[in-house]
């Protein structure tokens, strides 16, 4: 909290961006619950997503970047991959703009939430800005990318199949420094015991060994930090988090392995409707939930609105509201062990059956973290 001269309250200033599909819907429980808390948001509504392609002839307006430039921090509603529009995805588009280099998922195990492994506590953060994602791609068949075959064919002395679509994998020491430092930070701030950085690095050794590499050197100034450092390959990885997922605690990954275990861990702890996510940068964060817009479920006031909520929580710490952020954690975590006002993926039989809907769920939240 912080005040002016005076000794007033000054409220934090957050853009708010409903997105798209289930967006709105989770979106707004979310930013009701944090307004429950008594902490004062000064809420700047802006607009992306798909539904805005008309009026703004972008699904990112410039206006909505800058407003978070501004603001430093957001809360986003999930957002639609238009096709066709210029973008690969609002998403990473947002996150390569704003250099937000960071996304940070955490997986924990709540009372009520069914799935077949209790007491998980697990924390993703996954590189952002390069990798398999850094959208440099070549399409099957054009002359630029038969050009590109010749080239690497002639610099490797390997042969590619001429009817091959190419996808570019940067991995920079630059880029795998800065993550691994934030991992540390992040590990000494939360009290975490153990960080695993994990690769493929005896398969790509330029790419994911230079990962390797660098994550072990920067590892080297956290020696007295007391936190354990280990890597484990990524198919080594899948399996042990599924059989021994209580071994590991802060998992440091790049962007596409970071993305495919972020739903595996997701479903660890029973699916993405509780998994919350934050894009940290240097400068600016935009929170928002692991899941997507979901479009079948767009404005039907059904899905689950946790993920969105425990964002929330997540935005709540970052602005240094830590008591706040502790009440609607506890909040949410009531309200699920109860069963009685929860969304029908948290009921018994998974159906609507005793279910209720998005809405009324962040009314029981409210009801309790006041
Ligand atoms: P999705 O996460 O939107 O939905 C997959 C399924 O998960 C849903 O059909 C639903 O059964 C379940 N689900 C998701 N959220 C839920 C919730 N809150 N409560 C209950 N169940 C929930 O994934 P998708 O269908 O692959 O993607 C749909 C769109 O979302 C795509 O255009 C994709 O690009 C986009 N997307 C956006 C983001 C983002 O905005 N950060 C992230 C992922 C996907």
């Amino acid at each position: 909290m912080s005040r002016n001269t005076e000794g007033l309250i000054l409220a934090h200033k957050v853009t708010f961006i409903p997105g798209d599909g289930i967006g709105p819907d989770v979106a707004d429980a979310a930013k009701r619950c944090v307004d429950a808390t008594g902490v004062k948001i000064d809420w700047i509504y802006k607009e992306a997503g798909s539904d805005v392609i008309a009026k703004y002839k972008t699904p990112l307006p410039e206006d909505t970047l800058l407003s978070i430039k501004n603001t430093k921090v957001a809360l986003k509603g999930p957002i639609t991959t238009p096709v066709g529009t210029g973008f690969r995805s609002v998403n990473v588009e947002l996150r390569k703009r704003l250099d937000l280099f960071v996304c940070l998922r955490p997986c924990k195990s709540y009372k009520g939430v069914r799935s077949k492994y209790e007491n998980i506590d697990l924390v993703i953060l996954r590189e952002n800005t390069e990798d398999l994602y850094a959208g440099i791609e070549f399409e099957k068949g054009r002359d630029d990318t038969k050009n590109l075959i010749k080239q690497i064919e002639a610099l490797s002395n390997k042969t590619i199949k001429q009817d091959s679509g190419i996808s570019i994998k940067p991995i920079s020491v630059s880029a795998t420094e800065r993550l691994v430092n934030y991992a540390f930070d992040y590990a000494i701030k939360n009290k975490c015991r153990k960080i695993t950085v994990v690769h493929k690095a005896n398969i790509m050794k330029f790419t994911d060994g230079l990962f390797l590499e660098t994550a072990r050197k920067t590892a080297q100034n956290f020696k007295t930090s007391g936190i354990e450092f280990e890597d484990r390959i990524v198919d080594n990885m899948c399996m042990q988090l599924v059989q021994v997922p209580e071994k590991y605690d802060v998992i440091v990954l790049p962007n596409l392995y970071g993305d495919i275990l972020s739903d595996l861990c997701a479903g660890l702890v029973g699916g993405l409707g509780v998994a919350p996510g934050a894009n940290i940068g240097t400068d600016c964060a935009v929170f928002e939930a692991t899941h997507g817009s979901a479009p079948k479920y767009k404005g039907l006031n059904k899905v689950n609105p946790v993920a969105m909520i425990l964002s929330g929580v997540l935005m709540l710490k970052h602005l240094g509201e830590n008591k706040a952020a502790e009440k609607l954690e506890k909040a949410v975590s009531d309200i699920i062990a109860e069963g009685k006002y929860v969304t029908y993926d948290l009921t018994a039989s998974r159906t609507e059956k005793g279910a209720v809907g998005t809405k009324e769920m962040a009314d029981a939240i409210i009801k309790r973290v006041k």
